[in-house]
């Protein structure tokens, strides 16, 4: 036992000499701090010793930072705005669950939102170039499964700054039950958002029908189901000349203009653009997307409605 204690007692000053030892090294290769944070360290202010003029020239440089990260808080909050904007095409409360053809406007200013369904596609390729030749902006409802061929045709779309909307992953016609309904609008929003970063909550039924289980389920999703007030009707394979005329014959303020950029030939729809937008520039119109025209309408009730609860003079 006597001889068991003493052995213990004997490895109990080796580990201490060695912990010694130990700390000692340490001390030796770690400097007192690390010196990656040396050139980082600001001396001490020495505020004792400020006198007058130090302390207006401090309040000075305060008030000047102060002001300049007011100016950059702004700056931030309208660049969020901006982005909301681009990449959030949400709908005004009235329009949510409602089923919208032409946007009746009553102000002076006389705009219009040109639309196009089934793409992305190659043919929204030389679209995109003819809106950018004209500096103007317009309003894609894309097929999910076409966005799936296409995602870099999709991306140049939000990238250049127009509106999309959903039209569904199958292009379906006949009834859908809610399984099938759901699958054929969210899965489109899905990928909507996952290729562009958009979310949209603008749904264009297929074929413009609003009777087969899809136009309510959006409508339940508080969707607008945007339908149109021009059809340029592109399936009975019209001329260019055809196309033009409709568009330009049916001009009106807030109308909704309904061509294709993609599942078909276009090239008649290609060649009429140029002049479609030309005509409607010459007769003072503007070119708005569908999300910007249903604000403008939403202002202008918003200010009705303002009027209306005006107290009547007395007489
Ligand atoms: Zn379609």
């Amino acid at each position: 036992m006597a001889n068991l204690a003493s052995l213990v007692g004997q490895q109990k000053i080796f580990f201490i000499i060695g912990a010694a030892f130990g700390s000692f090294m340490l001390g030796v290769i770690m400097p007192a701090s690390p010196p990656y944070t040396e050139e980082f360290k600001l001396p001490a202010p020495q505020l004792t010793s400020v006198g007058k003029k130090e302390k207006q020239d401090l309040l000075n440089i305060k008030t000047a930072v102060n002001q300049r990260i007011e100016g950059f808080t702004t700056k931030a909050a309208q660049i969020q705005e901006q982005y909301k904007k681009r990449f959030n095409f949400s709908v005004p409360a009235r329009f949510q669950g409602a089923i919208t053809y032409e946007i009746k406007l009553s102000g002076k200013e006389k705009v219009v939102a040109l639309t196009f369904d089934d793409g992305p596609w190659p043919d929204t390729l030389p679209i995109l170039n003819i809106l950018k030749q004209n500096k103007i902006k317009a309003t894609f409802f894309w097929i999910g499964r076409h966005l799936q061929t296409y995602p870099e045709i999709g991306k140049k779309v939000v990238a250049e700054g127009h509106a999309v909307g959903n039209h569904t992953w199958n292009h379906q016609y006949h009834q859908v039950d809610h399984f099938t309904a759901t699958r054929e609008i969210e899965d489109t929003g899905s990928l909507i958002y996952k290729i562009t970063g958009v979310k949209t909550a603008m749904f264009r039924p297929p074929g413009g029908i609003l009777n087969n289980g899809l136009a309510a389920y959006a409508q339940a999703q508080k969707m607008v189901v945007a339908m149109w007030s021009t059809d340029t009707k592109e399936s009975y394979s019209p001329s260019p000349e055809e196309i033009i005329n409709t568009v330009l014959s049916n001009a009106q303020s807030g109308a909704v203009v309904l061509m294709h950029d993609g599942g078909g030939n276009h090239s008649n729809t290609l060649k009429a653009l140029p002049q479609i937008i030309a005509g409607l520039k010459k007769r003072g119109y503007k070119f708005v997307t569908l999300p910007e025209l249903l604000e403008m309408q939403d202002k202008e009730l918003v200010a009705q409605a303002k009027s209306a609860n005006l107290p009547t003079e007395k007489p």
